[in-house]
C-alpha cells in the first residue's frame, strides 16, 4: 500500500469493513453531512477531516461511500452512510447538509429527497456551481418551508478544495452563524484572513490571471510514461460545466458587454466542433502557415538576449495585465448591475478579497480593487478609479490541470481520463458533460 506523505492519505486501499467501521464510529455525531464524492466533495470532506470536523459522507452510488472510505478517507473520522435516512440520523442539530453534485437537476432531485428528513432551522447548502436564478428559487422555496438554503460557490479546484478553497456564501443569513466557523476555517488565507466571508449573493468565477500562466508553463512541460509530451496528444476539444455560458447569458440579459468572458465561452464551444473544423480545414484555405522558417538556434539565441526577451515580456505582460483589468472591469460592471435588479446591497471590496487566495481567480491587484471601492463605494466603473486608470493607460499596449475536468487523447477519442499533472494531486476526476 503507497502512502501519499504530503497529504497522509492512502492511494490503493485494503478491502472496507462495514462493521469495523460502524463499531468505530457508533456514538459519532458528524458536524455536517456532504453529499457527493467527485473530486470536489472528496477533498473538501478531507479538509474539514483536516481542520477536526466530523464529516458524514454520502453519494448517489452509494458503492462511492465504501470505495472513499476504504481509500482517500481510510484512517480519517469521516463517517459513512448508506442512505439519505442513515446520513439525516447521523447528524448534529441544526443539521448542516452540504451538496457537490452536478449543477441543475441533481441539486433539485437531492433538496427534494432531503426536505421531508429535516427539521424547520436545518441548513441546505449547495456547494456546486449552480445558476444562480436556480439559487434564489431554491432559497425561496426552502424558506418557505422553515429550511435554510446556502448557495456557495467553491473555487480552487481539486487543490483548493483539499487544502483552501475561496468560498463564496450567500443565501439565508441566519444560517452564517451554523457555518461560518467550518467555512472559515477549511477556507484559503491571505494575510491570515480566511478567503470566505457573507455576501448577498454568490458570484462564479472568470478565468483569467498570471495563476493560469503558471499552470500552462506546468502543462507544456509535463511528460508521459513514454518521455513525450503529453499536450501534443490531448484532443483540441474542451466540454463545459455552464459557469461561463451563465456569465454570458446574464451580460447579456443586462446589457453589459463582458466580451472577455463571452470570447473565451465561443472559443470553447468552437473547439467542441471538431468534426466540422477538420471537414472545414480540407475544403478552405486557411492563412499561410506563420511557423519560423529561419535559424532555430539563433532565433531562441536573440530571445535569450536580455534585451529582446524583455521587449517579448514586456509586450506579452502588458498585454495580459490589461485584459486582466479589464476583464475585472467588466465583472464588477455586470454585479453592479444585477445588484441594481434585485436591489442587492454588495459589498464590492468584500467581494474582492475573498478571491485573493485558493481561488482560480487570485490575483495581486484585488487589494487595490478593494481600495478603489473603499474610497467610492458608488464606483461606476474600476477603470475610473486613479489606480486602474493609471494602470491601464501604460499598458495599451486551462481545465483538467485546475479542477481535474479531464481530457480525450487524439488516440483514444471519446475515452476521457485524467491527470496527476502536480504530481500531489489525486486520482479521483470531475465527471465529463456539456452544459
Ligand atoms: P461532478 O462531476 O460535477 O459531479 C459528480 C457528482 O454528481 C457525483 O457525486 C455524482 O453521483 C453526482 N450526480 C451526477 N448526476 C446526478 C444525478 N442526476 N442525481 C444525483 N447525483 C448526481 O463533480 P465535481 O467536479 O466534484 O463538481 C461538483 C460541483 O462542484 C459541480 O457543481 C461543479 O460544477 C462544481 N465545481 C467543480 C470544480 C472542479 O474543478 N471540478 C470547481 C468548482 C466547482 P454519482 O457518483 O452517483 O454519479
Amino acid at each position: 500500500m503507497t502512502v501519499d506523505k504530503r497529504k497522509g492519505r492512502y492511494i490503493a486501499g485494503e478491502l472496507f469493513d462495514w462493521e469495523i467501521h460502524r463499531k468505530n464510529m457508533a456514538d459519532a455525531k458528524g458536524d455536517l453531512a456532504l453529499i457527493g464524492l467527485a473530486v470536489m466533495g472528496q477533498n473538501l470532506i478531507l479538509n474539514m477531516n483536516d481542520h477536526g470536523y466530523t464529516v458524514v459522507a454520502f453519494n448517489r452510488t452509494v458503492s462511492k461511500v465504501d470505495d472513499f472510505l476504504a481509500n482517500e478517507a481510510k484512517g480519517t473520522k469521516v463517517i459513512g452512510a448508506k442512505s439519505l435516512e442513515d446520513m439525516v440520523s447521523k447528524l448534529k442539530k441544526p443539521r448542516r447538509v452540504m451538496l457537490l453534485v452536478k449543477a441543475g437537476q441533481a441539486v433539485d432531485a437531492f433538496i427534494d429527497k432531503l426536505v421531508p428528513l429535516l427539521e424547520k432551522g436545518d441548513i441546505i447548502i449547495d456547494g456546486g456551481n449552480s445558476e444562480y436564478n436556480d439559487s434564489n428559487r431554491r432559497c425561496r422555496d426552502l424558506a418557505s418551508k422553515g429550511l435554510l438554503f446556502v448557495g456557495s460557490g467553491v473555487s480552487g479546484g481539486e487543490d483548493g478544495a483539499r487544502y483552501g478553497p475561496s468560498l463564496m456564501p450567500g443565501g439565508a443569513p441566519e444560517a452564517w452563524p451554523h457555518i461560518k466557523s467550518i467555512f472559515q476555517a477549511i477556507s484559503a488565507k491571505a494575510n491570515n484572513e480566511p478567503c470566505c466571508d457573507w455576501v448577498l449573493e454568490e458570484w462564479n468565477k472568470g478565468e483569467l490571471d498570471s495563476f493560469l500562466i503558471e499552470i500552462s508553463r506546468d502543462i507544456l512541460r509535463y511528460k508521459d510514461e513514454k518521455g513525450e509530451y503529453l499536450l501534443e496528444k490531448i484532443r483540441d476539444t474542451a466540454g463545459q460545466k455552464g459557469t461561463g455560458k451563465w456569465t454570458a447569458i446574464s451580460a447579456l440579459e443586462y446589457g453589459m458587454p463582458v466580451t472577455l468572458i463571452g470570447e473565451a465561452v465561443f472559443a470553447r464551444c468552437l473547439s467542441a466542433l471538431q468534426a466540422e473544423r477538420i471537414d472545414a480545414s480540407k475544403q478552405l484555405q486557411g492563412p499561410p502557415s506563420s511557423k519560423y522558417e529561419g535559424d532555430k538556434k539563433k532565433f531562441i539565441d536573440d530571445i535569450r538576449q536580455v534585451d529582446a526577451l524583455n521587449v517579448c515580456l514586456e509586450v506579452h505582460v502588458h498585454a495580459l495585465y490589461a485584459s486582466k483589468i479589464v476583464s475585472y472591469a467588466q465583472g464588477f460592471m455586470l454585479m453592479r448591475e444585477a445588484a441594481k435588479e434585485f436591489k442587492w446591497d454588495l459589498n464590492f471590496g468584500g467581494i474582492a478579497l475573498m478571491w485573493r487566495g485558493g481561488c482560480i481567480i487570485r490575483s495581486v491587484f484585488l487589494g487595490n480593487i478593494k481600495q478603489a471601492f473603499d474610497k467610492n463605494p458608488k464606483l461606476s466603473n474600476l477603470l475610473l478609479d486613479d489606480f486602474f486608470k493609471s494602470e491601464i493607460q501604460k499598458c495599451q499596449a486551462q481545465r483538467d490541470y485546475f479542477g481535474a475536468h479531464t481530457y480525450e487523447l487524439l488516440s483514444n477519442p471519446g475515452n476521457f481520463i485524467h491527470t496527476n499533472w502536480t504530481g500531489h494531486g489525486g486520482t479521483v476526476s470531475s465527471t465529463t458533460y456539456q452544459a
